[in-house]
């Protein structure tokens, strides 16, 4: 006999008189001194079961075991529920079954927390996570998961994508963030990266003649875990033989709007907006703007280099936000009290300093009764990244941001090469392998600074979703490259010798891109953080509360692989 022939969601009061099968969860019990209620649940939704000793002592005695959460099978008939009893809040509330046979499949210890109750620690919600999965928020997100990737795989098959296996392990590749290393009992001493990206496999695949490669793969960077973002990941990779940038950036657009189709939500208007990285840096202090909001940041250096305002006189750069009311003395030293811990020296109100002013520089601000312009005065990145942060701090705090809105836009157009604090040299803005705007291939060794990038990346309400390039395919354009950061010729073949190998044996065209899947589903399903669309994620503390992942490993596993503690095991 089948375990079920029906799913609990699916009876409606048309199938009253049928005889039905149904098993599932205990979602809750009311006795009725006699009457016996169970609201049955599976993912399709709850369905009462009425069981009646008149009808079956039985299952009778039965139902008085039954406690929340057992599994329970069920066989009787689809009744119309009494008038006073048809519940308009539940699809199936029109009906219940009348119960002949009740089995319980599986019984369930107290539970430590109730799927019902309401901001339930979450550690506590990944320990017991198959309890959490029932619940109807993860029930839909994980299902929308799978919705979103289904509508995207069918993106890339119809437009002709081959999805290639990248391996794991692997060499280091450069995605700027920390390795997971791998040790390798076989050739103690060396270790395996574990892959930050398929970056380089997939321009191999090109090189290879693939053509057009995609893969929804997992990626590992040790990095600190946030909100968005966890030591393992997946990513829509992909990339693209004689391709130019708007190729990748429709492919990217087509998959947004396919997920979105499948999801059953509005798809964003295509094509979607783009802004330069320079022009994002100014107008919003950010290169992934949320632009849900106004609010942009005014440029006041030229007005202001003659002030009589010493702050302002003598800064490299002055910029401002008008703000849409005004603030009291106690909300202004608030808001310069955040300005400062982001770095800026103070945060001056308009209304505070006009006296200093001269009519030029008042008449330059223009600012409307009833709000505030705020300005940051400092060297250009500090300002930039304050009245950032500030756009966007001021916009949650004041209401300012559409929570129902969807606005995706590309940054494009980054700088090739940043300058790191760290080892004081140029390292790369998104990844070595990045093509260099046209006509500016000769600027990447003569003038590292001023060199853009064929980078662009994709934001969706201020999240960053992911980032691709225009790649280099000719080995001395890599080489410069490799040079500006500082390898020499020996480091540069002895770290990526294959891909010069791949690069000098007919690579053609190509670029890619790569997003990040949780993140994007996270966003669609409207939740905070990608451990909410994520079956089984870890915790900040870089724990997995449910195995009890990381364990120490006994002193003769870890000699097998060549490696001896500095530090006495942890308990
Ligand atoms: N490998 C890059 C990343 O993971 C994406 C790309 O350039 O295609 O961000």
């Amino acid at each position: 006999m089948a375990w079920r022939d029906v799913m609990c969601g699916e009876l409606r009061d048309e199938d009253a008189g049928r005889r039905i099968t149904v098993a599932g969860w205990a979602d809750t019990r009311r006795d009725h001194g006699g009457l016996v209620f169970v609201d049955l649940r599976d993912h399709t939704g709850k369905l009462q079961l009425v069981i009646n000793p008149e009808r079956s002592a039985g299952a009778a005695r039965t139902a008085h075991e039954i406690r929340n959460e057992f599994v329970l099978q069920a066989t009787g008939e689809v009744t119309a529920r009494a008038p006073d009893a048809v519940n308009p809040d539940l699809p199936t509330g029109q009906i219940e079954v009348q119960v002949d046979e009740l089995r319980i499949l599986s019984r369930s210890s107290p539970l430590p927390f109730q799927l019902d109750e309401e901001n339930v620690d979450e550690t506590l919600r990944l320990r017991y996570r198959w309890l959490d999965m029932r619940t109807e928020r993860m029930q839909r997100n994980l299902r929308l998961n799978h919705t979103a990737i289904a509508a995207i795989r069918n993106v890339m098959d119809e437009r002709g994508f081959v999805d290639v296996w990248t391996p794991s392990m692997t060499r280091g590749t450069p995605e700027g963030a920390r390795d997971f290393l791998l040790p390798v009992r076989l050739q103690p001493g060396k270790f395996y990266a574990l892959a930050q990206s398929p970056q380089l496999f997939k321009q191999l695949c090109m090189v290879g003649g693939i053509d057009r490669y995609y893969q929804i793969c997992t990626c590992w960077r040790d990095e600190d875990l946030r909100a968005d973002r966890q030591f393992e990941f997946r990513q829509l990779d992909l990339e693209m033989a004689f391709v130019e940038r708007e190729d990748v950036l429709d492919v990217m657009e087509a998959c947004v709007v396919g997920a979105f189709e499948a999801a059953g939500r509005e798809p964003p208007e295509r094509p979607f907006p783009r802004l330069s990285y320079a022009d994002a840096m100014l107008r919003y202090g950010s290169d992934k703007p949320d632009l849900r909001f106004e609010m942009e940041i005014q440029d006041a250096t030229e007005v202001t280099r003659d002030s009589e305002f010493g702050v302002f006189k003598n800064a490299a750069c002055v910029r401002y936000v008008v703000v849409p009311r005004t603030f009291s003395r106690s909300e202004q030293t608030r808001l310069e009290d955040v300005a400062k811990e982001w770095g800026a020296k103070g945060l001056a109100n308009l209304t505070q300093i006009s006296k200093f002013l001269s009519g030029r520089e008042l008449e330059a601000f223009g600012v409307p009764e009833g709000s505030t312009a705020l300005f940051v005065a400092d060297e250009e990145d500090v300002v930039a990244r304050v009245l950032g942060l500030l756009r966007v701090h001021l916009g949650r705090e004041l209401g300012l941001i559409d929570a129902d809105a969807d606005v995706f836009h590309w940054i494009l157009e980054f700088p090739l090469f940043e300058h790191s604090e760290e080892f004081g040299g140029w390292t790369f803005m998104h990844h070595p392998f990045t093509a260099a705007m046209f006509g500016e291939e000769e600027q990447i060794e003569a003038d590292p600074a001023h060199v853009r990038g064929q980078h662009y990346d994709l934001i969706w309400n201020g999240w960053e979703l992911g980032s691709g390039s225009i790649r280099i395919h000719e080995a001395p354009v890599q080489q410069a490259v490799f040079r500006v950061m500082g390898l020499n010729e020996e480091e540069q073949r002895d770290k990526f010798g294959f891909l010069l190998d791949a690069l000098e044996m007919g690579a053609p065209p190509h670029g890619g891109f790569a997003m990040g899947i949780d993140r994007f589903i996270a966003q669609l399903a409207r939740e905070p953080d990608i451990r909410q669309v994520t079956a089984f994620p870890k915790i900040a503390s870089g724990s997995d509360p449910l195995t009890g992942a990381p364990t120490p490993y006994p002193d003769s596993a870890l000699r097998e692989l060549g490696i001896r503690l500095t530090d006495p095991q942890p308990e």
